[in-house]
């Protein structure tokens, strides 16, 4: 088994005298700096004029632009989206980072994919959270955490390492635990992850399930809550136990069913589509499209969300969930947060 680590593992002192600047207040941002200050950390934010920036005066930061929390700081953590990273890199990060400084991130894109070079003068790790933004949030408050992946890109100073792990305790990681990765491995099993099954796969899968129901002539109020609602339920299961505990909540008619019918749906044929979708991962080719997508303005992207919005399933699940108010809705980011 590969080294776990938790909080008792950790040199907090690393973090000890060190101002950290959090960039970007959104999902993550918002996170890593609410538990890093409630953790004792010299935390500052450096944010552009708009919403996330009042919130983050509202939740008693003190806030400058990216800029100036950049001079101020000896940790730099980039918490914008990662569309935008390469562009306020150039212009508002670089021309403030002094030899000697951490600049981090919690996802390896740019890093990976050359769309930041960092100076040679300075750490460059990353400590990715492997859940939403707002569930760092929320189970840090509960006492709990979202385990999380840490790597080392450069380390000039000789204590990336320890910053690391000491950042990773700060937003709670190391309580659920924490392991050690490359940028190249987090940076792809975190596309593939989100691609095939966290994001992509369940939001087709729970689809295609819907829309046979409803093209058979089923209610589609009955498809609804068979192939979405009650998927958090299921999930749930295999969440505090594995695939095991969900099986043993089920009936035995639905486990022979999982067993006979599961590998009928997710066949042989959706194994190669993943590896292809891993491909085009390894080799850039989904990084490219992306970022020229972004440099047209997202013509695909608003046209395919426009569509997926329209869906049928969106339409009764609004509905069916206005009568559950005990299903309360997340802040919207925590929707596209897979992520
Ligand atoms: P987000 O979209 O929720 O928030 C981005 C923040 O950056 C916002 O506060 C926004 O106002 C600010 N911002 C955007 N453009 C800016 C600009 N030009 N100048 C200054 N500020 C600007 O982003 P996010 O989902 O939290 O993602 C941040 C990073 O965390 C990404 O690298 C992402 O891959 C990584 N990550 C996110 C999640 C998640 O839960 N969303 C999970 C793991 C890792
Ligand atoms: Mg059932
Ligand atoms: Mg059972
Ligand atoms: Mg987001
Ligand atoms: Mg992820
Ligand atoms: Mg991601």
């Amino acid at each position: 088994m590969v080294k776990v680590y938790y909080n008792g593992d950790v040199n907090e002192s690393a973090l000890q005298g060190k101002k950290v600047a959090i960039i970007g207040y959104g999902s993550q941002g918002h996170a890593h700096a609410l538990n890093s200050k409630e953790s004792g950390v010299d935390v500052i934010v450096g944010v552009r004029k708009g919403g996330s920036f009042d919130k983050a005066v509202a939740d008693g930061h003190q806030v400058f632009t990216v800029a100036e929390a950049v001079e101020q700081a000896d940790l730099v953590m980039v918490l914008l989206p990662d569309e935008q990273q390469a562009k306020v890199y150039q212009e508002e990060i670089k021309p403030g980072l002094k030899a000697g400084n951490a600049l981090v991130f919690a996802h390896g894109f740019n890093v990976h994919f050359s769309q930041i070079v960092p100076p040679a003068d300075v750490d460059v790790f990353l400590v990715a959270p492997k859940g939403p933004g707002h569930l760092v949030r929320r189970t840090y408050e509960d006492g709990a955490g979202v385990p999380g992946l840490f790597a080392i890109h450069q380390d000039v100073t000789g204590t990336a390492k320890d910053v690391a792990l000491a950042y990773a305790k700060a937003i709670g990681s190391t309580r659920g635990g924490v392991l050690e990765t490359t940028f190249k491995e987090e940076t792809e099993t975190d596309l593939f992850g989100e691609q095939a099954v966290l994001c992509g796969g369940i939001t087709s899968l729970v689809k295609a399930g819907f829309e046979t129901l409803v093209e058979a002539g089923y209610q589609p109020e009955i498809a609804y809550f068979e192939c979405l609602h009650e998927a958090k339920l299921i999930i749930d299961l295999m969440y505090e136990g594995g695939l095991a505990n969900m099986r043993y909540s089920i009936s035995d008619t639905a486990q022979w069913g999982d067993f006979v019918s599961g590998p009928r749906v997710i066949d042989a044929r959706v194994k190669e589509s993943m590896k292809a979708v891993l491909t085009d991962i390894q080799t850039g080719k989904f990084a490219y499209d992306w970022i020229l997508e972004n440099q047209a303005n997202r013509p695909q992207f608003n046209a395919i969300n426009n569509n997926e919005n329209a869906h049928l399933i969106e339409e009764v699940g609004q509905k069916l969930r206005a009568m559950m108010p005990f299903v309360k809705r997340q802040e919207k980011e925590a929707v596209n947060a897979g992520a």
